[in-house]
């Protein structure tokens, strides 16, 4: 017998002039990383299977983080970093904890892997609230408790403190999602270690600008990302994958400035938004959730849509009733969504 997976999970993919609506890189990679990728391509033996243990990358990326490469994990995007772990550590039997609302790929990969799905409530404000957190493991004792930090759709970014005191009282496995992280004031890579049950995943997708390569990690102990390898399918992750995420690795300082350069403007994205008759939270990300004041969140969203602005719609989610979460785009982008927001919520 199936389960039921409810609607799914995903963000239309329409035609418009500004789509600010999946938290991309409004930029495309460094030109210096395309020329080097297409020599990769070139130079690529094809006829052959890739390197099975994706050596190079973990090599690449465990320096990047100052680990052993025996403590990272590479799949097709960080989804599937995460699938792979619910094959390992979930199942029939065991239980996932999601503090809602966060990313909804954590409970619907769960389900499809026939994890119990735990669900916790945040506090106001959308940050953890620690008590419940220990209720909830203490109640369920989940064999993987996740934790996305910023946090997916809401913005915010976990204290440190509450992030250790999660770890301290789960029983399982604690996936700290980092899908934002290069935008956070601190990343729990340093609760990583051989001996804990801490593991932080990582995308290409955002900052690295390689959303369509389809490339994700995990850092964590070594025994935990040896069982990871043994769920993977063989030779899952394609030689230009590889010799991308390795070749982007060599442009971190235009990676770090495009960050810069996209928080900046997200702060001046959510002081337009503060001017207009919505609600905004504060964001540790590249993206910003708001409410508009009438409540009307899906009527909003079809009034931008109308005027070619695409953004996310989580005004049905559960909890966040009349949201809609806005991708930072470039400063252009950014004008145009607030000129189509002014007129659709002043009119
Ligand atoms: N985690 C979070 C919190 C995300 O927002 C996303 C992208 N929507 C992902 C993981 C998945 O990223 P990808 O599979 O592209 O690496």
């Amino acid at each position: 017998m199936s389960v039921d997976l409810g609607p799914g999970y995903h963000s239309p993919q329409v035609q418009v002039a500004v789509r600010l609506n999946t938290n991309e890189s409004p930029y495309p990679p460094p030109a210096g990383f395309v020329a080097a990728l297409a020599e990769a391509v070139a130079a690529t033996a094809f006829h052959r299977y890739p390197d099975r243990e994706a050596a190079a990358l973990r090599a690449a990326l465990a320096e990047l983080h100052g680990v052993r490469p025996d403590q990272v994990f590479c799949a097709n995007g960080s989804n599937e970093v995460l699938q792979t772990v619910l094959l390992a550590y979930g199942g029939p039997g065991r239980a996932a904890a999601v503090f809602e609302p966060t990313y909804a790929l954590h409970a619907h990969i769960a389900r499809l892997t026939r994890t119990e799905v735990v669900v916790g409530d945040r506090a106001p404000g959308w940050r953890l609230d620690v008590t419940e957190v220990r209720r909830v493991l203490a109640a369920a004792e989940p064999a993987v408790t996740f934790v996305c930090s910023p946090n997916n759709p809401t913005g915010g970014a976990e204290p440190a403190e509450a992030v250790a005191e999660v770890a301290a009282a789960a029983t399982g496995l604690v996936v700290l999602d980092e899908a934002y992280a290069q935008f956070s004031p601190w990343s729990a890579l340093s609760l990583v270690a051989d001996d804990g049950r801490v593991v932080v995943t990582r995308t290409y997708s955002k900052t690295w600008s390689m959303a369509a390569a389809r490339l994700g990690y995990l850092i964590g102990p070594a025994p935990v990302v040896a069982e990871l390898e043994r769920r993977a399918l063989p030779y899952h992750l394609d030689a230009l994958k590889q010799a991308a995420g390795r070749l982007a690795l060599a442009h971190r300082a235009e990676m770090e400035a495009r960050v810069a350069a996209v928080a900046a403007e997200r702060e001046r994205l959510a002081a337009g938004l503060a001017g207009l008759d919505v609600q905004v939270w504060p964001s540790d990300a590249n993206f910003v959730l708001f409410r508009p004041r009438s409540g009307e969140g899906a009527a909003v969203w079809r009034g931008l849509l109308d005027r070619s602005v695409l953004v996310r719609d989580c005004s049905s989610w559960p909890r966040l009733a009349g949201c809609l979460r806005v991708t930072v785009g470039t400063p252009a982008e950014d004008d145009a969504f607030l000129a189509a927001l002014a007129e659709v919520v002043d009119r």
